[in-house]
């Protein structure tokens, strides 16, 4: 066991506590990552509300990125000192691990929502020698150690880029730029409207532009961050307070109907706006989740069919992280995909401040620093 400062969830929905817990060593086929940095994501927060199950006291975080501290029994291809960005946890032998689309792994629920290893049911971490929830996404990185499997840490280079900022390129950057260039594959010349500008969203921009995309049109209530997508590359943006009807605002600029949406708000009349806008053969993806569980959106059948719609759900961008991540890292560098513009780091201990500062609207991205 060694000692590590951790944000720790003891009462749902109540501010995390900074504490001192215990972490084990490796186990066989796991490392121990020593966190630089971990993004705040959206999905933390829900759990730590419990609007989705899991046992307190227990430490969140999933977008963690450091340096191997520790190897395991029978890791091959991983050493001490190796800078890693730590992504979500599938179980490498399923039929959709084979194909390469990891996130939905045939496990993915248990593997990343337990809070455990599955095998003996333990957790990684205790303090004062009772049970703490580990293995969040496989990481729960929170904590200036984690212990993870093998399979969820990512090589990295990190010559053009601080390791510290590279963590949200495991979910939330990598779902939004892997939606736009994995899940839709839009083509060079093709239209796409991105709703909501966030980090998701904005790395969706990112990824439109990468692609070759005409028209990237972004529509987000927040004026600063559509100032931002028009640095990145938007070609139009929407104050949805202000356009009115906006499948017809969609329509006065891609008059023929849009080759792709891409919904980051789960708003249900947003991703209704969406498909009303789609043109011939377009088709919306949707990343964004809901406010209720039950919330769904009502679908003409035959106005899906004719002009062959299509409706896409999409977890973490499509994306196999062992060779996206490296593939986003070397866009970063040749200047097309400038994630760290949208980040803002914080301390570990000022979790509740930045959780605060993020609800405010005052931050895209925060990363907290152990
Ligand atoms: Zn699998
Ligand atoms: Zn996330």
């Amino acid at each position: 066991m060694t000692d590590a400062t951790a944000a720790v969830v003891r009462e749902p929905g109540g501010d995390f506590t900074i504490e001192t817990i215990a972490v084990e060593a490796p186990r066989a086929g796991e490392v121990r990552v020593r966190i630089a940095g971990v993004g705040l994501c959206h999905t933390d927060l829900i759990f730590r509300d419990q609007f989705a199950p899991f046992a307190l006291p227990g430490v969140l975080g999933h977008e963690g990125a450091g340096v191997i501290e520790a190897v395991g029994e029978g890791v091959e291809g991983l050493s001490v000192g190796d800078a890693v960005v730590v992504g979500f946890s599938s179980c490498g032998a399923c039929p959709r691990c084979d194909e390469h689309l990891p996130s939905y792994c045939q496990s993915f629920v248990p593997l990343n929502y337990a809070g455990m290893r599955l095998d003996d049911g333990s957790t990684a971490y205790a303090s004062d020698g009772a049970r703490v929830t580990s293995h969040f996404f496989g990481q729960s990185s929170f904590s200036a150690l984690t212990v993870t499997r093998a399979r969820n840490v990512v090589k990295v280079d990190t010559s053009n880029v601080a390791l510290e900022l590279l963590g949200p390129l495991g979910c939330g950057f990598q779902t939004g730029a892997g939606g736009v260039m994995n899940s839709l594959a839009c083509p060079a010349g093709s239209s796409i409207a991105i709703f909501g500008g966030g980090p998701v969203g904005l790395a969706a921009v990112m990824g439109a532009v990468i692609q070759g995309c005409a028209a990237i049109i972004l529509v987000e209530p927040i004026a600063a961050r559509r100032a931002i997508a028009t640095t990145l590359g938007a070609t139009h943006v929407i104050d949805p307070g202000e356009a009115g009807d906006l499948a017809e605002a969609l329509r006065a600029i891609v008059p023929a109907g849009l080759d792709f949406a891409f919904d980051t708000s789960g708003v249900v009349p947003v991703i209704e706006a969406g498909l009303a806008a789609l043109g011939s053969h377009g088709a919306i993806g949707l990343v964004g989740v809901p406010a209720k569980a039950d919330a769904a959106i009502s679908v003409n059948i035959a106005a899906l069919m004719t002009p062959g719609h299509r409706i896409i759900g999409i977890i973490e961008g499509d994306s196999d992280p062992q060779s996206f991540i490296p593939e986003l890292i070397a866009h970063h560098a040749a200047g097309r995909f400038p994630f760290d513009t949208l980040i803002q780091t914080f301390p570990l201990d000022q979790i509740n401040e930045a959780v605060a500062a993020q609800a405010r609207g005052e931050c895209i991205k925060v990363v907290l620093i152990p």
